[in-house]
């Protein structure tokens, strides 16, 4: 049995990025992961340009209060001026519109009187440069905007199109496939006969892998029969470079998905991890390079083993930082006693208080309960043996 950071460590070294793939830059490219480094194929501005409405003046000729200026052109965004400024004279401009020949500075038009053709600087001092966006400021050509590694967020997009891409090489978001198995599971629309139950790992898996970057493919419930859970576990195999399947993978007589997988050519790689829930937890890689997770059939086992292995790999799959720490450090909100014999994942919510954020353990009944574990944004993790903790003792928290 592995311990939980070295089960972690056993599935990245089998986790790779996927090749990535040209990508059009729709809102459907949100979450995923930029290939290559993006250059700037022009300065940014491109020209300098006006902060403000107002007049683009020589700062020199404003040094004495109430200096008197001959506005000589009008130029809006989209225009650019046809005269240079001479001394003693004004451009009416707006923001946006290329700063004039001989201007070095905007007045805004709140500090300014208009006469006829003259306009009055009521500004008490006008800096060279004051609300000029110089050209090249916000980047230059030729330098990189975006590295690789990057998220695609929608700033992102609006940088990429301010650059002049509508499609960019991303890794694609990993495919994952769920097959959930068991004879006594019947879905969502079907009342349970005695000794069934509803199906909750298939929908909540399903949306799981969305959730965390993937592009889930639901195949449905696999009997707990040899010949059917075979068909159904190969078939997502290939078409998945993720394939989750829970339930059947603990040590009982109709746990079949360890005797398929062997069939099937898979190398196991671990069966267990020393945690509470979900300590029957399976991996293994097949000959495709498929990345395959065997869940257990407990809900909120499931979601635990989903957490902690099955969305770091989804993550790195899809190029995301293999670095990026999975943990972070908080005060718990209650203080809290309590024996485990294995390290212990227990749902938690997160809370703001006087000085920061907090963690609070919730009202759990286990590894069967799923709407115990719903409001839950954190695991907080006990060590094996007596935890005794104090409300503000610094713990470790698993980020959902
Ligand atoms: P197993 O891992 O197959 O031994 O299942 C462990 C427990 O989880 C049993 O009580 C199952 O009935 C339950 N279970 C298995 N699969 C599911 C599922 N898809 N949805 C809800 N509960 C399940
Ligand atoms: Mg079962």
């Amino acid at each position: 049995m592995l311990e939980v950071a070295d089960a972690l460590a056993e599935v990245l070294k089998h986790t790779r990025p996927l090749k990535s793939k040209i990508t059009t830059l729709t809102p459907a490219a949100l979450g995923q992961v930029l290939a290559v480094d993006i250059p700037a194929d022009l300065d940014s501005p491109p020209f300098p340009k006006s902060l403000r409405d107002g007049y683009a003046v020589r700062s020199t000729d404003c040094a004495s209060p109430n200096a008197e200026l001959k506005i000589i052109e009008t130029v809006p965004a989209g225009k650019v001026a046809t005269k240079s400024l001479g001394m003693g004279e004004a451009i009416r401009i707006f923001t946006g519109a290329p700063i004039p020949d001989g201007a070095d500075a905007i007045v805004m038009q709140e500090h300014t009187q208009v006469l006829g053709d003259i306009v009055r600087i009521t500004d008490a001092v006008v800096k060279p440069r004051q609300y000029v966006f110089a050209q090249g400021t916000e980047m230059k050509a030729g330098t990189t905007v975006l590295k690789a590694g990057t998220v695609l967020n929608p700033v992102a997009l609006g940088v990429l199109a301010s650059v002049g891409q509508t499609a960019v090489p991303a890794y694609p978001l990993p495919r994952v496939g769920i097959v959930v198995t068991g004879d006594e599971l019947v879905d969502a629309p079907q009342v349970p006969k005695f000794g069934q139950i509803r199906n909750s790992n298939g929908p909540m898996l399903t949306a799981l892998a969305a959730h965390g970057g993937g592009l889930p493919r639901y195949f449905g419930i696999a009997r707990d029969d040899r010949t059917a859970t075979r068909s159904l576990i190969s078939e997502g195999i290939a078409s998945s470079d993720v394939l989750l399947i829970a339930g059947g993978v603990s040590v009982g007589d109709h746990d079949l998905v360890p005797g398929v997988l062997q069939d099937l050519g898979i190398t196991v790689h671990f069966r267990q991890v020393r945690m509470k829930p979900g300590k029957p937890l399976l991996f293994g890689t097949a000959p495709t390079g498929t990345l395959i997770f065997g869940l257990p059939g407990n809900p909120a086992s499931s979601f635990v083993g989903f957490a902690l292995f099955v969305r770091p790999a989804i993550q790195i799959l899809g190029g995301h930082d293999p670095a990026a720490p999975r943990t972070i450090r908080l005060p718990v909100a209650e203080g809290m006693a309590e024996s485990n014999d294995r390290p212990t994942y227990r749902p938690a919510k997160l809370e703001i208080g006087e000085t920061g954020w907090n963690v609070r353990p919730l009202p759990w009944s286990g590894a069967p309960d799923l709407l115990g574990l719903q409001p839950a944004d954190a695991l907080l993790v006990l060590p094996a043996g007596d935890t005794r903790v104090d409300r503000g003792t610094i713990m470790e928290v698993v980020l959902l």
